[in-house]
């Protein structure tokens, strides 16, 4: 595979960073994940602009102009051969040359790392029909959970959690409301209504999310931003999540409980089908 860094296109065993590098030992950088549909790039200005925003709630400005960004996710592409999968894209502090809490002197590179996961058949991921099993968790992540940091150990472990119980995933619950998935918004559905956290700190906007949720709205479908509990998804008609790289999958048990029948319900199911016919009109 050819990756991206700092200016180079490399094969992946030559692609080496600094030890002292901030987002090595302070987890100080950002990252976006976009998915690539039949050659295209899906929801990618709503990436590039959550991107600036994360870099800039850092103190960091955005490396790149947006059509840089673009011809370099481009040429991976290209040069890998990558009709179906996504790109990860990486931008940390860059390299003091030091360990200190202190940010390196102004002017210091930042350290930004692309690379393509192929995952051919991504839009027909047999989970859409059988849906996912989850358990809730404690949220113990820090609380600027709206910028897209590389922190991302707390969700790991949830993750690995959900695993051990026999679970696919797991939904963090804060003051007894959910907030998201590991790596997911978290949806119910109720008497036809699309519930969802609405946006604040304490979630990651997504990128999916938003879409969705402006594709559901054009077909009058009924939405409702608030927070919901466990005990609400349980009882919910249906439960789903969404993000760049799942797109929407339907989720059929939370905590042991089937959710409605236990099975991917109607509205989850259309809701994936209109995603993905949408953001591939406007994928690039
Ligand atoms: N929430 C968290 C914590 C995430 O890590 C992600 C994606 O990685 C999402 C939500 C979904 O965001 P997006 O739709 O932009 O991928």
């Amino acid at each position: 595979r050819t990756v991206y860094l700092n200016g180079e296109y490399l094969p992946e065993a030559e692609a080496k960073v600094s030890i002292f590098d901030r987002g090595f030992v302070m987890a100080d950088g950002v990252y976006e994940v976009t998915s690539v549909l039949q050659g295209k790039l899906l929801d990618f200005p709503g990436h590039l602009k959550r991107l600036t925003r994360s870099l800039s709630e850092l103190g960091m400005g955005n490396p790149l102009s947006d059509d840089e960004w673009l011809a370099i996710h481009r040429k991976l592409l290209e040069l890998n051969d990558v009709r179906d999968g996504m790109i990860y894209l990486q931008v940390t502090r860059g390299n003091p040359g030091d360990r200190d809490f202190a940010f390196p002197p102004e002017g210091t590179p930042q350290t930004v790392v692309l690379f393509t996961q192929a995952k051919p058949g991504l839009a027909d991921n047999p989970v859409a029909k059988t849906g996912m099993r989850v358990i809730s968790v404690p949220d113990l992540r820090w609380a600027r959970r709206d910028i897209k940091t590389v922190q991302l150990l707390y969700p790991s472990l949830a993750k690995m959690e959900a695993k051990k119980q026999g679970a696919d995933d797991a939904w963090l619950v804060e003051d007894g409301f959910v907030t998201e998935g590991t790596s997911n918004n978290t949806y119910i559905v109720k008497d036809g209504k699309i519930i969802t956290r609405d946006l604040s700190t304490d979630i990651l906007h997504g990128i999916t999310r938003g879409s969705l949720l402006r594709y559901a709205a054009e077909a009058q479908m009924q939405i409702e931003e608030r927070p919901f509990t466990i005990e609400e998804a349980k009882q919910a008609d249906e439960a789903f999540f969404t993000s760049a790289s799942a797109f929407v999958l339907p989720v059929v048990e939370v905590d042991g409980a089937k959710v409605g029948t236990g099975t991917p319900g109607p509205v989850a199911t259309r809701l994936r089908e209109l995603y993905l016919e949408e953001s591939l009109k406007s994928a690039i």
